[in-house]
């Protein structure tokens, strides 16, 4: 038997994870982040919690065949050099070479997007599929796909990053400095902004209401007033879902996946959700429904980071 570590590298939470080759999660251990003590206290932490799950699991470091870093931001994952990682403001630094020195152990980097979609792939809501994109809605619009064997991550770059294809040409300010792309109508963050708006004109609906007990707007109580039937909300939902059909209708159009999976915060919604974005999407796939992918909600919640970075080596 052999193993691999995964580790999700968050701006909270340092996550590791010790996966066997059938790519099931045997153990987990975390620590604070704390990114404002640095790059060496944290890649110091990131042996220690190794060191930790090689203890409790009685292995010893040669077992380990290979550690996957999963990081926000924009890497060269030929060198595992992470050339910025904006919450951590980090630049130019050896993330991959640093913890293999610390571990003795090989160790990858790649973007987070990509191993919560390698995990989804591997052990999660794709793993019957071919070829998968994941798309996260939560803070931002992530996205990870896997098509022939490999995570699509061309060497080179640090593409793809579907959040930021357009949606609505000079649409809204996105936090990339474009305006219109998918991030900025298709994360909670522009959500809330558009719920926000809502009840600034209708001081009547259950959007205004809620904020005047002084509840701050999120993405579950705008759905849950959507689901109660004010009218406020269920006008935002219903346009959100219209662009999500819109937009995974074009990945699908780009990428020609067999499945695409919606991770992120929003796939709690379930069933109700995933059953309206598809009928919102078909019309929007250039093929029409023969060659339409599943559209599936993300089954692995925050483990799919660890998982799918433990898988780094076999699809990197
Ligand atoms: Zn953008």
């Amino acid at each position: 038997m052999s193993y691999t570590i995964g580790i999700d590298l968050g701006g909270t939470n340092i996550v590791a994870g010790l996966v066997d080759e059938k790519y099931r999660l045997l153990d987990k251990a975390a620590v604070k982040t704390q990114a404002e003590k640095g790059f060496e206290y944290i890649t110091d932490n990131m042996a220690k919690l190794t060191a930790t799950l090689l203890g409790r699991a009685g292995l010893q470091k040669e077992q380990v065949s290979s550690i996957g870093i999963g990081s926000p931001g924009a890497m060269n994952k030929a060198t595992g050099t992470l050339i910025f990682a904006g919450n951590l403001d980090w630049h130019n630094v050896p993330l991959g070479p640093a913890v293999e020195k610390k571990t003795g152990i090989r160790t990858l980097i790649a973007n987070d997007a990509d191993c919560a979609a390698l995990g989804e792939f591997v052990a999660g809501a794709a793993a019957e599929d071919e070829s998968m994109a994941l798309i996260t809605i939560g803070t931002g619009v992530g996205s990870g796909i896997v098509s022939g064997g490999h995570l699509f991550s061309p060497a080179g770059s640090c593409a793809p990053e579907l959040g930021h294809v357009t949606l609505i040409a000079g649409g809204e300010p996105c936090t990339c400095g474009r305006r219109g792309c998918a991030e900025a109508y298709l994360s909670f963050s522009a959500l809330i902004r558009d719920a926000n708006r809502a009840a600034d004109v209708t001081p009547d609906s259950m959007l205004a209401q809620l904020r005047e007990r002084g509840e701050a707007l999120n993405g579950k109580n705008i759905f849950d007033c959507a689901k109660s039937g004010d009218p406020a909300a269920k006008g935002l939902v219903d346009r959100f879902i219209e662009l999500m059909g819109e937009f995974l209708g074009s990945v699908e159009n780009a990428f020609g996946v067999r499945a695409i999976v919606i991770g992120g915060g929003i796939s709690k919604e379930g069933d109700w959700f995933r059953r309206r974005v598809y009928d919102a999407m078909l019309p929007n796939v250039f093929a029409g429904e023969t060659f339409a992918p599943a559209l599936r909600m993300a089954a692995l919640g925050n483990d799919a980071g660890v998982i799918g970075a433990a898988a780094l080596e076999q699809y990197q």
